[in-house]
C-alpha cells in the first residue's frame, strides 16, 4: 500500500490522498484547493494519475475542499464509484451544481473585466458538469463495512461529528488498516452528535485544523447575544457570514434559543442563501444524525424568513430595519454575503461577525487576521466602519485539546500518523504535541509527498 499526498498538506483545502494498493487506485475525498492564489492554481495543475485510473472515490464529507474536485475528476475520465454517507450525497446534490455555478460566474467575471491573460478565460467546471458528476455517487452506512476489492481491499465509515454526514474513514488492506479522520467535530456540539471513539489503526491521518489553537473565551450564546444586543441597540445590522452546511445551522439554533429565553430582542433574521435553506431542509430529514427532536428542529428552522431570490437579497440591504442576516459564504470568499458587505460595512452602526474557521487569503481573514479597514469588492474600495467580530468558540472543528482527547481512545500507537488539514503552523504545533505526549512517530506531510505504508 501506497499513500500520496494529494492536498491539504499545510493548508486546510484541496484534501485527496491517494492509495494504491494491488493496482487498484482508490481517491479519499476530492476536494478543491480555496484561499490564496498559488494554492488555488493547483486546481489547474494535472493530477499525477489520470482520471481514468481511479478505481473508486471515498468522500469524508461534503463540503467543498473535501468534494469539489469530483466534477472535474469526472470530466477528466472517472467512471468509478463515489462512497459517501447518505447525508453527504444530498449535501454534494447541493453544494456541488451550486460550485460549477460559481466556476461560470468567476469565468465571466474575468473574461468581462479582462483581468485574464487566457483568452477567452475557461471555468475549472460547469453546473452541468457538476450534476453529471452526481451520477457516480452511492450512499453507505456508517458502521458497515464495504469491499472494494475481494476482500483484500475495503472500508467502514464511522461518525465524525463535524457535519451531517460527516464520516472518519476506516481503509482496511490485507490485515492493516489506515484511518482517515477527514474534519473532526467537537464533543459537546449543540446540536452534531460527538465522533465516535477510535481504538486502534495501523495508520493514521488526522486533520490539524485547530492544531495550536483552543476555543477559548465566553460562552459563544452569550458573545453572539452581547454582539446582536449592542448593534440593535445602535439601530444597526447584524450580518454573519456562514457556511451554508453547518455553521447556518447551528447559528440559527442560538438565535432561536435567545430569543425564546428573551435575551435578544425580537427582530427579524434573514437566512440569505438558497444553499443554507437547502441543507436546512436536509437536516430535517436527516434526525438520526443530529441531537435535535424533529419539534426542535422545525423551531429552529422558522426562526429564519428564507430569502430565495437575488432581488430580495439585495432589498434586505436598503430596508434600515435593524436585523440579522445569515448569509454564505462563511469566509466572505464569494457569494450573496459581498454584496451584504459593500452596503453594511461602510455603517458604523452595524457589525459583522464571523463564525468560522478563516482560510489564510480570504477576505474574512483579511477583515478578522488582518483588521482591514478598506477592503476591495466588485472593483470598488469600501471602507470598513462596522465592528467585525470573530467568534472562535462557534468552530465546527475540534481544538487541539479536544484532538488530543481524542486520540487517547488509542489502544496503541498508530505505525505512523501524518498530520494534514492545517496551516503549517498548526500542523507542526501539533505533531509536536502528538510526539511530546504520547511519543508516537508522526509526520507532516508536503504536497505530492509519497509514502510506503507496510
Ligand atoms: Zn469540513
Amino acid at each position: 500500500m501506497k499513500i500520496q499526498f494529494l492536498g491539504a498538506t499545510e493548508t486546510v483545502t484541496g484534501s485527496k490522498y491517494l492509495l494504491t494498493h494491488e493496482g487498484m487506485n482508490i481517491l479519499v475525498d476530492c476536494g478543491l484547493f480555496q484561499g490564496r492564489k498559488e494554492l488555488r492554481q493547483r486546481n489547474w495543475q494535472k493530477l499525477p494519475i489520470d482520471g481514468k485510473d481511479i478505481h473508486a472515490v471515498i468522500l469524508t464529507h461534503a463540503h467543498i475542499d473535501h468534494s469539489g474536485y469530483l466534477p472535474l475528476l469526472v470530466k477528466q475520465g472517472f467512471k468509478g464509484k463515489v462512497y459517501c454517507t447518505e447525508a453527504t450525497a444530498e449535501l454534494c446534490k447541493i453544494l456541488l451544481p451550486d460550485s460549477g455555478h460559481l466556476q461560470e460566474e468567476y469565468a465571466e467575471h474575468v473574461n468581462r473585466n479582462q483581468i485574464t491573460s487566457h483568452k477567452p478565460a475557461e471555468p475549472l467546471y460547469t453546473e452541468l458538469d457538476a450534476i453529471k458528476s452526481l451520477k457516480n455517487l452511492v450512499p453507505c452506512d456508517f458502521g458497515k463495512k464495504y469491499v472494494l476489492s475481494n476482500n483484500n481491499l475495503s472500508f467502514q465509515f464511522n461518525r465524525a461529528g463535524h457535519i451531517l454526514g460527516a464520516a472518519m474513514t476506516l481503509v482496511m488492506f490485507g490485515h492493516k488498516s489506515i484511518l482517515f479522520t477527514g474534519d473532526i467535530g467537537r464533543k459537546d456540539d449543540p446540536i452534531m452528535l460527538p465522533p465516535v471513539a477510535v481504538t486502534a489503526a495501523d495508520y493514521l491521518v488526522i486533520e490539524s485544523t485547530y492544531g495550536d489553537r483552543l476555543h477559548r473565551g465566553p460562552k459563544a450564546k452569550n458573545s453572539i447575544a452581547k454582539i446582536i444586543n449592542n448593534t440593535i441597540e445602535r439601530k444597526g445590522s447584524v450580518l454573519i457570514p456562514a457556511f451554508a452546511v453547518g455553521r447556518s445551522q447551528m447559528i440559527l439554533y442560538y438565535i432561536h434559543e435567545l430569543k425564546r429565553d428573551g435575551a435578544i430582542p425580537d427582530v427579524p433574521v434573514y437566512l440569505d442563501s438558497p444553499m443554507a435553506i437547502n441543507a436546512t431542509e436536509i437536516f430535517h430529514r436527516f434526525v438520526k444524525e443530529h441531537r435535535l427532536t424533529p419539534v426542535q428542529a422545525e423551531a429552529v428552522c422558522s426562526t429564519a424568513s428564507y430569502v430565495n431570490s437575488v432581488e430580495e437579497s439585495k432589498r434586505l440591504d436598503y430596508d434600515e430595519t435593524p436585523k440579522i442576516i445569515i448569509s454564505a459564504s462563511g469566509m466572505a470568499a464569494g457569494g450573496r454575503v459581498l454584496h451584504h458587505l459593500r452596503v453594511l460595512a461602510p455603517d458604523k452602526a452595524n457589525s459583522v461577525m464571523f463564525v468560522g474557521f478563516q482560510a489564510d487569503g480570504t477576505l474574512g481573514d483579511a477583515l478578522v487576521r488582518e483588521k482591514v479597514r478598506k477592503i476591495r469588492l466588485f472593483r470598488d474600495f469600501i471602507p470598513v466602519r462596522a465592528e467585525v467580530h470573530y467568534l472562535n468558540n462557534l468552530s465546527a472543528h475540534a481544538d487541539y485539546l479536544e484532538l488530543m482527547e481524542w486520540l487517547r481512545n488509542f489502544d496503541k500507537a498508530p505505525s505512523k500518523t501524518f498530520v494534514v488539514h492545517g496551516e503549517a503552523a498548526a500542523a507542526k504545533t501539533f505533531q509536536a504535541c502528538i510526539q511530546e505526549k504520547f511519543g508516537w512517530k508522526t509526520s507532516v506531510p508536503s504536497y505530492l509527498q509519497e509514502e510506503e505504508l507496510s
